[in-house]
């Protein structure tokens, strides 16, 4: 029998990394000249890569082409320095070869005696990020594929800890300025669309915590069940972080769970300033972090975070008599005991070895670095006639929207709008807008935003930014005085 063509010699996979890498290194040499969207076309190319299942084999250089000429360029430039868009993701090289090794050597760590050493590592960095957060002994967690499953995760241990099997009379409580996420996981857990509770935000974007309370007295004067307030650490559309110790010492005293969603913020716990506005924090029941987010991993690495990994186990194990036997020890766990899923990809090695190459300096300091820079393109922006700041960045992310005279609601939301759109067709940096409405506006508004948050962004790239809003507002005042 000649050897199975999926088992491959060592020259031929040596062969394939090396080809691989001669596409990715040009490929990441050029992001920064690479245009921000890459979309036009794409319906047609999308069509055109339609085809059924391969009975051939294709050569593999012919791949390569494929993916990196015509499918890679088709999209928005993620990973780009000028990606200022949504809450922009990472994707440091470290965590590719991390990937490269788990998927090789394809161990199982769905349970801890399939390997207890990769099991251990990814303990450690569970571990690391409890106590980056404050979080007592006897903390743990899960890595989960992002931020929406850390939180769907949380509200279904908090309805397991707070609420008899009959849960329905269950009440969330969270702000209007929350990840819809929250809303999801809500609907997924079973809970009807009016047992969320999204107060309406403060005029800094916050949830107000003596609304909060009062919500939650009211509810329970009327026979419901409050179990579960969840807080924003950097909300997406303006980078609001809530008062977290304010709604800890409410959630505390009505006794309902305290989730954190510090999927955009959570990480800027690493630095002094990040540390001072997430203060209150280590109250949390969980937290929802986002390595993929504001640790510069690439997508596909979140993580929940709990006080009491036991509630967790509570939540989750289901034994099977095909299963080895699980650990009771606290310190060896089996994360299939801790989460929805069993089989899964080796996580933790992709978070890891940054870690451990670089130690977590490197990172407060890139941290610290997008803190800095988002305070200056306040500034500059700030310094742009028309231009008003209307959320001020608390971490790294900032709101705001031009105000010419003589524009008011729906046309100013229109020409901001358009401002949006023409500063990303200049191809240098890429914006996103928001609709937003506080408790003290008499009707929602637009607001462009921006997001400092990829370890490309540079000091070089903030002050384009400031140019091509400057210009681009320029323009568009000019085309309406026409
Ligand atoms: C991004 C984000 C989420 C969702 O996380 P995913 O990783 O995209 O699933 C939830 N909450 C906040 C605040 C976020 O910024």
């Amino acid at each position: 029998m000649p050897p199975s063509p999926l088992e491959l010699p060592p020259e031929t996979m040596r062969l394939m990394i090396s080809a691989a890498m001669d596409r990715i290194i040009p490929h990441l040499e050029s992001l920064p000249t690479q245009p921000m969207r890459g979309t036009r076309g794409s319906r047609r190319l999308a069509r055109s890569l339609r085809e059924p299942m391969p009975e051939q084999g294709t050569d593999f250089e012919k791949l390569l082409s494929l993916l990196f000429h015509r499918v890679i360029p088709a999209s928005l430039n993620t990973a780009s320095p000028g990606y200022l868009a949504y809450i922009p993701g990472g994707g440091i090289f470290h965590a590719a070869v991390a990937d490269l090794i788990a998927d090789a050597t394809n161990r199982y760590v769905g349970v801890w005696m399939a390997a207890p050493g990769l099991v251990a590592l990814e303990a450690n960095v569970i571990a690391w990020f409890c106590a980056m957060l404050g979080l007592p002994e006897g903390s743990g967690g899960v890595l989960t594929s992002g931020g929406s499953l850390a939180n769907l995760i949380a509200v279904v241990t908090a309805r397991r800890e707070r609420l008899p099997p009959a849960f329905l009379e269950g009440v969330i409580y969270t702000s209007s300025e929350a990840h819809h996420s929250v809303a999801k996981a809500a609907l997924i857990a079973g809970f009807p669309e009016e047992r969320v509770r999204a107060i309406r935000a403060d005029a800094r974007f916050r949830l107000p915590p003596e609304i909060l309370a009062a919500a939650i007295e009211e509810d329970r004067a009327r026979g419901l069940e409050p179990f579960l307030v969840v807080a924003s650490a950097g909300t997406t559309g303006t980078g609001a972080v809530d008062d977290l110790e304010a709604i800890a010492e409410v959630a505390r005293v009505a006794r309902v769970w305290f989730h954190v969603d510090a999927a955009y913020g959570g990480f800027f716990a690493l630095t002094d300033r990040g540390r001072a506005a997430l203060k209150g924090i280590e109250h949390a029941d969980s937290v929802t972090l986002d390595p993929h987010k504001s640790l510069f991993l690439p997508y596909g690495t979140g993580c929940l975070v709990v006080r009491d990994q036991g509630a967790l186990r509570r939540t989750h194990a289901v034994s099977a008599s095909y299963m080895p036997t699980m650990q009771t020890d606290d310190d060896l766990v089996d994360f299939c005991d801790l989460s929805p899923e069993l089989s899964r990809d080796v996580r933790g090695l992709r978070v890891w070895l940054p870690l451990k190459m670089h130690g977590a300096g490197v990172f407060r300091e890139a941290l610290d670095e997008k803190l800095d820079l988002a305070r200056t393109l306040a500034d500059a922006l700030r310094a742009i006639p028309h231009i008003e700041i209307v959320a001020e960045p608390e971490l790294s992310l900032l709101a705001f929207r031009a105000r010419p005279p003589g524009l008011e609601g729906e046309a100013l939301d229109v020409f901001n709008r358009k401002l949006v759109k023409a500063i990303g067709g200049k191809q240098r940096v890429l914006l996103t807008g928001v609709k937003v409405r506080r408790a003290t506006d008499a009707a929602p508004m637009f607001l462009l935003r921006a997001c400092v948050l990829s370890f490309r962004t540079h000091r070089d790239r903030i002050d384009v930014c400031v140019e091509d809003v400057r210009t681009s507002l320029e323009e568009l005042l000019r085309e309406y005085a026409r």
